[in-house]
């Protein structure tokens, strides 16, 4: 059976991590640093096979230098030129295999234009490893994509099984929580997952892995249909909002100055 374990780094990522079954290979997912896995590694005498990386931005990409010239492992990324160290570039529909899980690659521009994500359905739960493109209770900011290209990256995410364990990348939970109560403070769902979701914090346990039916029942970005959501992005804005791209245009800019 694979293990997935978080390693902490910086004040809020995660280095998510899977575990073979024979507990002697690891692979990392945006290792934006190489001490925390150095460390985690040589704790649980674990060799490192493969990176995946999602995105350029360095807290996901800091740490490929050290880690490649200690480990030597392969290293997914984007087919973006400027991440320097990946040995496999990757694009929409390309599959890996990592300790025997099949993974497949979808292109998630928004947060940057070079986002992709990992999903496989091979292990007993889906997996899906997102990077910054779906938070729990939220979705990366826009730094170089469109909230078309935002939305159209959200809802290929959301066409995945509703039984999807996902894994973003960093503990933005609560504070989303915070945002997605005052777009819906009627949503019953929410409330619960208020509670439930700072429960684990006061327990300093990570409230990741989300998976995708809490996140249509909880999150103002994969709701974007819902009557509700687009009455409170007309609010917001001021005027009728027409389009699902309308409703969650409003609602990012909602988030960007909440
Ligand atoms: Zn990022």
């Amino acid at each position: 059976m694979l293990k997935i374990h978080p390693i902490p780094a910086f004040s809020d990522n995660y280095i998510w991590t899977l575990i073979d079954a024979s507990e002697e290979r690891a692979c990392v997912v945006d290792p934006g640093d190489a001490t925390p896995v150095i460390d985690y590694l040589t704790a649980n005498n674990l060799a490192l096979t493969d990176i995946l990386i999602t995105h350029h931005h360095p807290d996901h990409t800091g740490g490929i230098a050290e880690l490649t010239q200690r480990y030597s492992p392969a290293v997914y990324g984007p087919m973006n030129e400027r991440i320097q160290g990946i040995t496999q570039r990757l694009q929409e529909g390309q599959r890996i295999e990592v300790f025997g899980l099949d993974f497949s690659v979808i292109e998630v521009p928004g947060h940057t234009l070079d986002h992709i994500a990992y999903f496989s359905d091979s292990n007993t739960t889906p997996i899906l490893f997102c990077g910054d493109t779906l938070f729990a209770a939220g979705c990366g900011r826009l730094f170089e994509g469109t909230p078309e290209t935002m939305l159209a990256s959200l809802e290929k995410l959301a066409a995945l099984p509703a039984a999807t364990q996902v894994y973003c990348t960093h503990e933005y939970t609560l504070a989303n929580l915070r945002f997605a109560s005052a777009v819906e403070p009627d949503n019953q769902d929410l409330l619960v997952r208020v509670q439930t979701e700072q429960a684990k914090r006061n327990a300093d346990k990570p409230t990741l892995p989300s998976n995708l039916t809490l996140e249509f029942a909880t999150n103002p970005f994969m709701r974007c249909a819902t009557p509700s959501i687009k009455a409170a992005a007309e609010q917001y804005a001021g005027h009728a909002v027409d389009t699902k791209v309308e409703v969650f245009a409003a609602v990012r800019r909602w988030k960007d100055n909440f």
